[in-house]
């Protein structure tokens, strides 16, 4: 443990439940390796807390600190300034206090991005995307791929309630960004198959494959092939059926392990201007 002295800057994580995160671990390490007077602290705050907790780490000076759920949307309007991605997703993960400026930061499509780029060599630009789900994982996958450059995206989403607001949503991003946007029903099978014969990447960001229920699949193994790129943002189990079935028709795969990893390490940039050893944090606090 580093040292805590009178100069030691506070960062930290708010959300509810916080007590299973390994962010303290992951931050705490990192300051200790690089030797940073940075300390990193998990506190479990309701939602009707946040307000006068935020008002509290303003007033402490703090240098920022992540949101987990449910606080990722409340927490914009406490912000005085949003970065682009954080504003076109409407969520915050990262705040950074810059003298006195809270700064609302989204770290989450960064760090899917990344971990793609940097542990299976995929670069966006310039591609198509089937996505999966339109939650708030999804939706911050979808306005960084946006802001990345890639080509197009298809997003398919359950014939709910929540259809229309998804619908508007993508709308909005394609208008602000560029990128062509298109959502469709996953009920519309043929569709689905359709989208996925035309893209370099299927992102699985639902919770279908997660434990404990690890049985269910959104798509067919009829509807994959092995020039496609399958990622499944789930990491409990490493290998969800639908890795498995892409594994097994020779596509290559990732799952959302290192999405966390990066998307800590983005957060750990911001506070600090220091790269997170990302090694000795996959020695120190990931078990494959
Ligand atoms: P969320 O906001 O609740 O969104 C869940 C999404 O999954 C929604 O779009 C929902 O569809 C869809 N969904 C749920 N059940 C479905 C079903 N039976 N059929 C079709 N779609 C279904 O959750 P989230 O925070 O985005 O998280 C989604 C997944 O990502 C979880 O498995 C979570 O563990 C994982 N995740 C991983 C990381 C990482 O670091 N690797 C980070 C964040 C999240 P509707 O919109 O129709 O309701």
């Amino acid at each position: 443990m580093n040292q805590i002295t009178g100069t030691t800057r506070l960062t930290g994580l708010l959300g509810h439940p916080v007590a299973h995160s390994i962010s303290p671990m992951m931050h705490n390490k990192s300051f200790q390796k690089l030797g940073l007077d940075y300390a990193y602290l998990a506190f479990d705050v309701l939602p009707d807390q946040l307000e006068d907790t935020v008002k509290g780490l303003r007033a402490m000076n703090v240098r920022g600190f992540n949101l987990t759920m449910p606080h990722k949307t409340a927490i914009c309007s406490f912000m005085d300034e949003l970065t682009t991605a954080s504003r076109l997703a409407g969520a915050v993960n990262t705040v950074i206090n810059e003298n006195g400026k809270l700064i609302g930061h989204t770290t989450d499509g960064i760090g899917y991005f990344s971990s793609l780029e940097k542990e299976a060599g995929f670069r966006v630009t310039g591609k198509k995307m089937t996505l999966l789900g339109a939650g708030g994982a999804a939706n911050a996958i979808l306005v960084q791929a946006a802001l990345n450059d890639m080509k197009e995206i298809s997003v398919f989403k359950r014939k709910n309630a929540t259809f229309a607001a998804a619908e508007s949503f993508c709308k909005n991003v394609a208008t602000e960004t560029g990128c062509s946007i298109h959502i469709f029903e996953m009920e519309d099978s043929h569709a689905l198959k359709e989208e996925i014969a035309s893209s370099d990447i299927l992102t699985n960001a639902t919770n279908v494959g997660m434990a404990p229920d690890i049985d269910r699949c959104l798509v067919d193994k009829s509807m994959l092939y092995p020039e496609l790129f399958v990622s499944d943002i789930i990491y409990e189990p490493r290998e969800t059926m639908l890795l498995s079935l892409a594994k097994n028709i020779g596509c290559q795969t990732q799952n959302g392990l290192y999405m966390l990893l990066y998307q800590g390490a983005a957060s750990f940039e911001c506070w600090t201007g220091c790269e997170m050893p990302i090694s000795f944090i996959k020695e120190t606090c990931y078990t494959k």
